[in-house]
């Protein structure tokens, strides 16, 4: 029994315990190439979020990671067969329940630990924090936290070398042989805006990629992805340490 996890505990040592931050693995269902399972995102999310949380629970932070979201937003990906797409909408409902859940009882610090590029939090954050001033809302790409050129050859969009070495390393038994994998090469936008990244417009999967994955997964190493998962959850540790110890109304300094 890991006491920082929610699921695996019970209701007096819950009751007891003073949480200072809830942590919300959210993850997506969706197909990555063909060697990575379905639940990729949801492997990766809870699995980044109980090794930090066990970091931080160690360093003393009151941290306890809620179980995780299983379906992201697909809406680009509409004909793969069963990646299931959440809305953007539906999301907001459900995290705005889970925020007036932890408001009501006074944990006013919420993470949300995303591992799905489709799902973006930053326009619901704003719209929850108006509703529920008391609340600290924040959300992280644990993917974004260290930069994967010191880990990995080639660029990992999807499915690529990082995501490929990471679940060599979680789930190794999960992992079809490379040789199965596709190469992962992927079109951009014809629009020279879009493809140097200051507009942006939704891909359609499938007229973008022929194997699902976006990004060349076949440097990938268990011993890679080993390196780059400690690295990842050290970073994402202090990040909940820092925000179980920050003061919610004296968040900001000049730097
Ligand atoms: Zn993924």
């Amino acid at each position: 029994m890991r006491p920082y996890i929610l699921a695996e505990n019970h209701w007096r040592s819950v009751e007891e315990t003073p949480y200072e931050v809830a942590i919300l693995p959210w993850g997506a269902t969706e197909a990555h190439n063909f060697h990575l399972p379905y639940g990729t995102d949801i492997i990766e999310a809870q699995e980044v979020a109980a090794e930090a949380a066990r970091i931080a629970w160690e360093g003393g932070a009151k941290v306890t990671v809620l179980p995780c979201i299983p379906f992201g937003v697909n809406t680009g990906q509409f004909d793969v067969k069963l990646d299931i797409n959440m809305n953007p909408s539906t999301q907001l409902a459900i995290l705005r329940d889970i925020v007036e859940v932890l408001d009501r009882q006074g944990i006013y610090k919420l993470i949300i630990l995303n591992s799905h590029g489709g799902n973006d939090f930053r326009t619901m954050i704003r719209e929850l924090g108006l509703k529920f001033p008391n609340m600290f809302l924040c959300s992280c790409n644990w993917y974004q936290s260290v930069d994967q050129k010191l880990f990995f050859e080639n660029k990992d969009d999807h499915a690529g070398e990082m995501e490929t070495s990471v679940i060599m390393h979680l789930t190794p038994h999960l992992v079809r042989p490379l040789s199965e994998a596709g190469d992962g090469a992927a079109k951009k936008f014809r629009i020279t805006a879009i493809r140097e990244g200051w507009a942006w417009a939704e891909r359609k999967w499938l007229q973008v990629t022929k194997d699902t994955g976006v990004g060349d997964p076949r440097k990938a190493s268990a011993e890679k992805g080993a390196k780059f998962f400690k690295a990842v959850t050290e970073k994402v540790a202090q990040f909940f340490t820092e925000v179980a110890k920050a003061d919610r109304k004296d968040l900001y300094d000049f730097y």
